[in-house]
This record gives structure tokens, C-alpha cells and sequence, in this order.
């Protein structure tokens, strides 16, 4: 019942006319490959100078593939030099904002209380958080429970969470991000499945079954399909393979 979901970051990668392009193509290519957009949900998550590019392409085409912000603001307006809100992301349609992802918290000290104030932020103007948790390799090796970080960061990202919100959980372990080293699916599902326990313990069985949990961590077309299968899994965040269009269309089409 939870559709997958196959969410592309491209992090500080293309400008605007590269997104176009990009988006573009990966229209055509999945639109050749009949994609069932029910059936696999497709989102990217530009970079905020490409959002407004990539808004006016989906909507003038009438594009299926959803988009994300990489990040907002906890506030929503005022004198926050550089920062975007999540008010200014809605009226771009802007469908998601990831929240917490490793490289917000390690190179810009986002705590878990300020991950917090950015998924009340964004529900409170009608976008998708999806919050982002993981541990990182010393973590691991110093935990006898390495899901236990993962599901500390998600029940302090999610206190007083509005009970109708829509959120979408990823799950990437820091040490898998960027380096070729996935986790293999038994690790994913093992955090995976304590995160549902969490959610269930926080939000009710019923919500938490129906939440979407992803892995992100170089997830590639060659690894996607074993971890899909994993029964907590119920999408990718990709980051380097999102950037290319045979690779991100084939995790898309994972199932063929
Ligand atoms: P890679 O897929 O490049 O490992 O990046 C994962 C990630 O951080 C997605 O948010």
C-alpha cells in the first residue's frame, strides 16, 4: 500500500539550465519505457536557484515527476541572510524538502532540535519533510544497536508532530553516502524496520505502516532491486546515480 517512492538529490550539482534539460529527458526516457508513475513515485531534489526552472517545465509539460528543495529554513521570513523558507518553496508547488541530510548536519551544524523546527516549518506550509537520519561509521563500530542513532535522531526530529502530517523518513548511514559502499539490504532493513518500530511507538501502528521509509547511500541500478526487496524499504534517496539519466531511469524501472 505504501508507494515506492525514487527521490533523486542532486546536491550542489547543475544549474538551471541543466535541470531543464535534465528533467526534460527523464521525462522522455521513462515516458518510452511506459513508466507507471502510480505504481513508482519519482521525485528530484534540485538545487533552490533550479526549483523555479524545474516548476515551470513539470506544470507547462504536465510532468509526473515530483521536486524537492534540499533544505528550508526553520523560520518563515525575516532577517535570515541566505536562507529560503519553506513558505517561499510552496508557492514554487515545490512537493518535498528533505530535512537533516548527514551533509546539513556535519557541514552546517544542524542539530536535531533544528531539524525539528524545519519539518514543523515545512508542514506548516503544506510540504513533505523528509527527514533525513543515519549513523556515521565510528557510531557503528561503537554501538552494540547501530539502529539506536538513527532512531534517536528520528524521535527528536519528530516531536510534536502534528497528527495528520505527511512525512517521509531516509535512512542513510553516513559511511555509505558518497563511497561506493552500500549497506547490504540486511543492514538497511535491520534500521529500516527498528525506525517503523519507532514510528509505530510514536504515531500508532496504523500511521506507521503507512509511512514511507527510503535508504539512501550509494544505491545504484545494480544494488537497487535487492534492497527494494527488503520488506521496511520503501524507496532510494540517490545521490551520485541521480545525476545521470541512464542510471536514475533504470532505479526508477528497478522492477524490470
Ligand atoms: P550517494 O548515492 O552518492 O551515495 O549519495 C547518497 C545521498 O546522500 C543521497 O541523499
Amino acid at each position: 500500500s505504501r508507494t515506492p517512492l525514487m527521490a533523486g538529490n542532486w546536491k550542489m550539482n547543475m544549474n538551471h539550465l541543466q535541470a531543464i534539460a535534465f528533467v526534460q529527458k527523464l521525462a522522455w526516457t521513462l515516458k518510452d519505457a511506459e513508466h507507471d508513475y502510480d505504481k513508482v513515485e519519482v521525485a528530484v531534489f534540485p538545487p533552490f536557484t533550479d526549483i523555479r526552472s524545474v516548476q515551470t517545465l513539470v506544470s507547462t509539460d504536465k510532468l509526473k515527476i515530483g521536486f524537492g528543495a534540499q533544505d528550508c529554513s526553520q523560520h518563515d521570513s525575516g532577517a535570515y541572510t541566505g536562507e529560503t523558507s519553506a513558505e517561499f518553496l510552496a508557492a514554487l508547488d515545490t512537493k518535498y524538502v528533505l530535512v537533516g541530510h548527514s551533509e546539513r548536519r556535519t557541514l552546517h551544524n544542524e542539530t536535531d532540535e533544528i531539524c525539528q523546527a524545519k519539518v514543523t516549518a515545512a508542514l506548516r506550509h503544506g510540504l513533505i519533510p523528509v527527514l533525513c537520519v543515519g549513523e556515521t561509521l565510528e557510531q557503528r563500530e561503537a554501538s552494540d544497536d547501530p539502529a539506536s542513532i538513527a532512531v534517536a535522531q528520528l524521535r527528536k526530529g519528530l516531536e510534536n508532530l502534528p497528527a495528520d502530517a505527511e512525512i517521509v523518513i531516509a535512512y542513510e548511514p553516513v559511511w555509505a553516502i558518497g563511497t561506493g559502499k552500500v549497506a547490504t539490504a540486511a543492514q538497511a532493513q535491520e534500521v529500516c524496520h527498528a525506525i517503523r518500530v519507532e514510528l509505530a511507538t510514536l504515531l500508532g501502528d496504523e500511521r506507521a505502516a503507512g509511512i514511507r521509509i527510503l535508504y539512501g547511500g550509494s544505491v545504484k541500478p545494480d544494488n537497487v532491486a535487492s534492497i527494494m526487496r527488503e520488506p521496511d524499504i520503501d524507496g532510494a534517496l540517490v545521490g551520485g546515480a541521480s545525476l545521470n539519466i541512464d542510471d536514475f531511469s533504470s532505479i526508477v524501472r528497478y522492477t524490470q
